[in-house]
């Protein structure tokens, strides 16, 4: 259906970022607003019904499902945001997409927010044309995406691909989550920052270590790369992708993050499993999610095609 849209969301615990995105994965009138997450179930919920009268104020969307992106990890069968998520201020176990058809009166094909945005990625963004991508965002946490052939790949319950919650023997601080030795806290954008400062550098944001000439903060980024490497090594000997796919905060570094990057991957991969690997940049920025939860929405209304 030529020049028609669906409604599609990507709820973070800062901001909702809402869209209508076409069959193609074009975006109009994306705005962002806050997602009042941390006020709890009722103000989330206006926040959404709110942005999705403007959304759809803005132009013609179908009547047919919408797509939203959430984080945590989205039971396939249910729609539950099985057992909680730091990100939103909601009980455990959350029925987020019946709640959501409640508010929405439509149909809601939901998943978590970084299986969105690698969809995003694989079909019309870095990993156009790939088999296998993995798209990694690495921010404040690491998230990840795994796409096979145009489907992602979620696992028996939804929770494949949380790559930045590997034991990978770090003996660096603890993560939150409780995996002894889980590598995030050093391969994240928040964990360079609180190694750089640990270091004894007066810095407050990822971007601040990669613009530092002190070699303290180079240090800090190479201790940080040869985590990542660790983390896109093991994921790169398990699901042998063709494209990785680096986005988020810490990726605005550019070549200074991916050239030490894909050099520190030869020492963590098999050569057989780096021949035709790209290592990329992401190309969508801010819109990926709502992008690749729009692509779900018209995926769930024709299931043979990706
Ligand atoms: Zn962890």
């Amino acid at each position: 259906m030529p020049g028609s849209s669906v409604l599609a969301f990507d709820l973070g615990g800062t901001d909702l970022k809402v869209a209508r995105v076409s069959a193609d994965g074009g975006v109009r009138g994306f705005s962002r607003l806050p997602s009042r997450a941390a006020q709890g179930e009722s103000a989330l919920f206006a926040a959404i019904a709110a942005a999705a009268a403007a959304a759809a104020a803005g132009g013609e969307a179908r009547s047919g499902p919408a797509g939203f992106g959430s984080p945590g990890v989205i039971e396939p069968g249910t729609g539950i945001i099985l057992d909680r998520t730091p990100h939103l201020s909601l009980p455990p176990e959350f029925p987020m997409r019946s709640r959501l058809e409640l508010a929405l009166g439509r149909r809601v094909v939901i998943d978590n927010d970084a299986n969105c945005a690698a969809l995003a990625e694989h079909r019309v963004g870095a990993a156009r044309g790939a088999r296998v991508s993995i798209t990694v965002t690495v921010g404040t946490g690491v998230g990840c995406g795994i796409v096979v052939d145009g489907r992602v790949l979620r696992g028996a319950f939804g929770g494949a691909g949380e790559i930045g919650h590997m034991p990978l023997g770090s003996t660096g601080p603890a993560c939150g989550c409780g995996v002894v030795g889980c590598v995030e806290p050093m391969a994240s954008g928040s964990g360079l920052v609180a190694r750089a400062q640990e270091a004894g550098l007066r810095v407050s944001n990822a971007r601040d270590v990669f613009e530092s000439d002190d070699p303290r903060a180079a240090a800090a980024i190479e201790r940080m790369v040869d985590h990542l490497a660790r983390m896109l090594g093991a994921a790169t000997q398990l699901l042998n992708p063709d494209v990785l796919v680096i986005g988020g905060g810490v990726a605005q570094a550019g070549s200074r993050l991916l050239a030490p990057l894909e050099k520190a991957l030869v020492r963590y991969t098999l050569a057989s499993h780096r021949k035709g690997l790209k290592l990329v940049p992401a190309a969508l920025g801010e819109q990926a999610g709502v992008i690749g939860a729009g692509l779900q929405a018209w995926q769930a209304q024709r299931p043979d095609t990706t």
